[in-house]
């Protein structure tokens, strides 16, 4: 199979990082990328090879829709920033990081209001809290930030499923579980105790466009395709997810190329009029090229592959 080796910077530092690296596998059915963070080990990283090896050899399931709606996301900046990244992105719906370490909820509110000044009054409001709030402060800043803007639902409030759990039954907001599902040995805890109203799903950590659609159909719960801030080839994994799923009644969280400088497709996967259309994303040798990593760093990631390429054939042997 061929392979690239993408480092590409960020503009903004995020997950504490300030480049994305990953790989690019050419399968018969297109190219696929594996890009766990640096931070994940190999057994970590088996799942993300798994979906990686899943998109380069098989085709993606029939596409339902030919465009997908998608939220832009707006991290804890301050309220002006926070207007301006809504308004450029022409999107509908808003993901807004709270809970932010050293911010205090009058942080979150200020920014929450901005963004549903920038969005008007039929955009959706999403918070992510990336499991930042105890179970008390959960309840408390639900309930300011619900009164002060109206949330479409909050993700990850706490961090614990026990915990997503009781707040479901202390606040009348949806509650979306995304680490619960996505690093948790068991994914259909959330399932069992009644811990969500919304999964989120990421197509690398959850094994691939295949097993993200089963897990889809056995969890119960509406879902939102979130992105691991992908390439584009990445992203279009996730954009088939979101198109072949029945029903796909939230915005997706697939509108990441903003956060990469550049990418290694001619035409990166950027919304317009707040939708992704669905299809395989086709490498460009120059744009490829203009992004490649260096000799050490394509050494680093091949040896990487073939460490966790005999995980999972142990695996499966
Ligand atoms: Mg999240």
């Amino acid at each position: 199979m061929r392979t690239a080796t993408y480092s590409i910077p960020m503009p903004l530092r995020f997950r504490g990082i300030e480049r994305r690296e990953g790989m690019l596998l050419q399968g018969p059915a297109g190219w696929a990328e594996f890009s766990p963070f640096l931070d994940y080990d190999d057994a970590e990283s088996m799942p993300w090879l798994r979906a990686a090896l899943d998109s380069a050899r098989q085709p993606w399931p029939d596409p339902l829709r030919s465009h997908v709606p998608v939220n832009c996301t707006v991290p804890a900046v301050t309220p002006d920033v926070a207007r301006g990244i809504v308004e450029r992105s022409g999107c509908r719906t808003a993901k807004v990081k709270v809970a932010e370490p050293g911010q205090q909820l009058d942080d979150d509110r200020a920014r929450v209001e901005a963004v549903r000044e920038a969005l008007g009054p039929h955009g959706h409001v999403r918070v992510d809290a990336n499991g930042g709030w105890s179970l008390d402060e959960a309840e408390r800043a639900v309930q300011v930030l619900d009164a002060a803007v109206g949330l479409e639902y909050v993700e990850q409030p706490c961090a614990s499923v026990e915990d997503l759990a009781a707040l479901r039954r202390r606040v009348d907001v949806l509650v979306a579980a995304d680490e619960s599902i996505r690093r948790a040995d068991d994914p259909y805890r959330v399932r069992e105790l009644g811990a969500a109203d919304v999964a989120v799903l990421k197509v690398q950590p959850l094994g691939g466009v295949h097993a993200c659609l089963h897990i889809a159909e056995q969890i119960e719960l509406p879902v939102v395709v979130s992105s691991a801030v992908e390439s584009s080839v990445g992203l279009a994994a996730g954009v088939a997810l979101a198109a072949a799923l029945p029903e796909l009644p939230h915005a997706c969280g697939l509108a990441t190329t903003s956060l990469l400088r550049t990418d290694v497709v001619a035409r990166p996967l950027v919304p317009v009029d707040g939708a992704l259309p669905t299809g395989r994303a086709e490498v460009d040798p120059a744009a490829l090229e203009s992004c490649a990593a260096d000799g050490p760093t394509s050494a680093r990631w091949r040896e990487r592959l073939a460490r966790v390429s005999t995980l999972l054939e142990a695996g499966d042997a």
